[in-house]
C-alpha cells in the first residue's frame, strides 16, 4: 500500500495555506517531462489536482518516435496471478470513460478481448480468474467447442480453452495522446514543444533545465516521464534498466466486403504459446494488426531504422496463415516498428530519484503500459501532491536487490 511519508504536510495543503499577509501562496509548480502515455495523464491529474503544470516534450504527444505512438493499443485485465495490473486496468478503463465523456470523444473501443489459452501449462490464465473477480472486470471462459462455434474464422489448432473478456478492447494511441495534451490545455496546463537538453542530470547539483531553445525551466518538482530516452537521461540511476528492444507490428488487408475479420465480427484476440502473439481487428480502417510481443534486438529510439525485417514479415505471414487461414494470402497495408521501454522485471518504475528528492522517475511501461496511463496519472499526482512513497513493486531499490 502507498504510505505517507511520517512527519511531513501533504503538499496540498501546503499549497492552501495563507501567508502571514492573507495571500494565498503560490501552487507548486510541477514540471512534466514527456507527454507519452505516462506524462501526459500524469499532467493532466496534477493539474486538477491544483498543481501549477509545465509539459515539455521534444517532438510531441504520441509523436512516431515515443512507445505511445502508432493506432492503437489493447486494454485487458488478463495479466497473471499476483500482480497490481489487472486491477489498475479497472481503474484505468473507469477513468478512460470518465474523460472520454468529459471530451465528447471515442477513445476505448470496447469490442471485446479473446484470450486463446495453450494446451498445456495455462497457470498464468487460471491465475488472472481471481484477479478479475475481484477487480470486478467481466469475463467468460470458453471451451474449444465454444469458441469454435463463436468464432469460426479462427483455426483453434493448439487452443485449449479461452478467456474473454467483453469490456475490453483497444485504445487509440497517437490520437488519445494528443486528446490528453488538448484537456490538459483547455484546463489551465503550460505544454512546450522543447527538449531538456541538460545533461549529467544523475549527478551534480541541478535547480533548472536547460531546454533546447536555450531557456532555463525551473519548478517545484520535476517527474521525468521519458519512456525509452529514460536511460540516457539518467545514465547512472536507470541506465540499462529502461531496455529499448525493436517491436514490429503489420496491417493486413481483409477481403473486400468480408467482416469477419474486422472488429465487428472479432475481438482483439491474443494467442499465448510459445511465443505471444496478438491482434486488433479493426484500426481506423489501417487492416488487421498482428504483433508478436517477444523482444527484438536492443534499439535506439532518437534515430533507429524503422524498416520491418523481411524475416519479422515471413514469420508473421505465416502465423497469420496458421491462425486465420482466409488471410493467407492478406496484402501487407502498413507495418511500423516501435520499442517497447522494458524495465528487468516488467514492473514500471516509479520512484523519486535517489539524490534528488524532487525529482521523479517514471517509465518502464515494458510493452503494457499505454492502457494504464489515466490509472498512474491519477496515482502520480497523489504521489508527488501528497509526498507518499510508491509501492515497492515499483520502487527502484527493487534493482538493488535483484542484484543480491
Ligand atoms: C508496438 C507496441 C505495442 C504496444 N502494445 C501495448 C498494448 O497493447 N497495451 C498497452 O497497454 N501498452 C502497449 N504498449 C506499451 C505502451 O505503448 C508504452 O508502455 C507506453 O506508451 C509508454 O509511454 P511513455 O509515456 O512512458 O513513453 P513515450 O510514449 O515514449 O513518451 C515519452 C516522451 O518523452 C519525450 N522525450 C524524450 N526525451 C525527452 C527530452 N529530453 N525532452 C523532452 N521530451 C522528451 C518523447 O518525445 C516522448 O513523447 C505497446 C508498445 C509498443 C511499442
Amino acid at each position: 500500500m502507498l504510505g505517507q511519508v511520517e512527519g511531513e504536510t501533504p503538499v496540498d495543503d501546503q499549497v492552501k495555506k495563507m501567508s502571514s499577509k492573507g495571500t494565498a501562496k503560490t501552487k507548486t509548480h510541477v514540471a512534466v517531462i514527456g507527454a507519452g502515455a505516462f506524462g501526459g495523464w500524469t499532467a493532466l491529474y496534477l493539474l486538477r489536482r491544483g498543481a501549477q503544470v509545465t509539459l515539455l516534450d521534444a517532438w510531441g504527444p504520441g509523436n512516431s518516435r515515443a512507445s505511445s505512438g502508432g493506432e492503437t493499443r489493447v486494454i485487458r485485465g488478463t495479466y497473471g496471478p499476483n500482480q497490481p495490473y489487472t486491477k489498475m486496468a479497472a481503474r484505468a478503463t473507469q477513468l478512460w470513460k470518465e474523460n472520454e465523456q468529459r471530451w465528447n470523444l471515442k477513445l476505448m473501443h470496447q469490442t471485446g478481448v479473446l484470450w486463446m489459452v495453450a494446451a498445456g501449462d495455462d497457470q498464468f490464465e487460471r491465475g488472472s480468474l481471481p484477479e478479475l473477480r475481484e477487480a470486478g472486470i467481466s469475463y467468460q471462459e470458453f471451451s474449444l467447442r465454444e469458441l469454435a462455434a463463436r468464432w469460426p474464422q479462427i483455426n483453434l489448432e493448439g487452443v485449449h480453452w479461452g478467456i474473454y473478456e467483453p469490456e475490453g478492447g483497444h485504445l487509440t494511441a497517437r490520437i488519445a495522446c494528443q486528446a490528453v495534451l488538448d484537456g490538459f490545455l483547455a484546463e489551465g496546463g503550460e505544454y512546450k514543444s522543447l527538449a531538456v537538453s541538460s545533461r549529467n542530470l544523475d549527478s551534480g547539483k541541478w535547480d533548472s533545465l536547460l531546454l533546447s531553445d536555450g531557456s532555463r525551466l525551473s519548478a517545484d518538482q520535476y517527474i521525468f516521464a521519458c519512456g525509452p530516452w529514460l536511460g540516457r537521461l539518467f545514465p547512472e540511476t536507470i541506465g540499462a534498466r529502461v531496455r529499448p528492444t525493436r517491436q514490429e507490428v503489420f496491417f493486413f488487408g481483409c477481403p473486400a466486403g468480408d467482416e469477419r475479420f474486422t472488429d465487428k465480427k472479432l475481438p482483439v484476440w491474443a494467442d499465448h504459446r510459445d511465443r505471444f502473439i496478438y491482434g486488433i481487428p479493426g484500426n481506423q480502417g489501417r487492416g488487421f494488426k498482428v504483433a508478436d510481443d517477444t523482444r527484438g534486438p536492443e534499439f535506439d529510439p532518437t534515430s533507429g531504422d524503422r524498416t520491418v525485417t523481411a524475416e519479422g514479415l515471413k514469420n508473421i505471414r505465416d502465423y497469420v496463415a496458421f491462425r486465420f487461414p482466409a488471410l493467407k494470402d492478406a496484402p501487407l497495408l502498413e507495418s511500423r516498428v516501435c520499442q517497447y521501454e522494458n524495465s528487468p522485471d516488467n514492473n514500471f518504475i516509479i520512484d523519486r530519484h535517489p539524490v534528488h528528492e524532487n525529482v521523479w522517475l517514471l517509465g518502464g511501461g515494458s510493452g503494457h503500459g499505454f492502457k494504464h496511463g489515466p490509472a498512474l496519472g491519477e496515482m502520480m499526482a497523489g504521489l508527488v501532491l501528497e509526498r507518499k512513497n510508491p509501492d515497492a513493486l515499483f520502487r527502484l531499490d527493487r534493482f538493488r536487490k535483484m542484484m543480491n
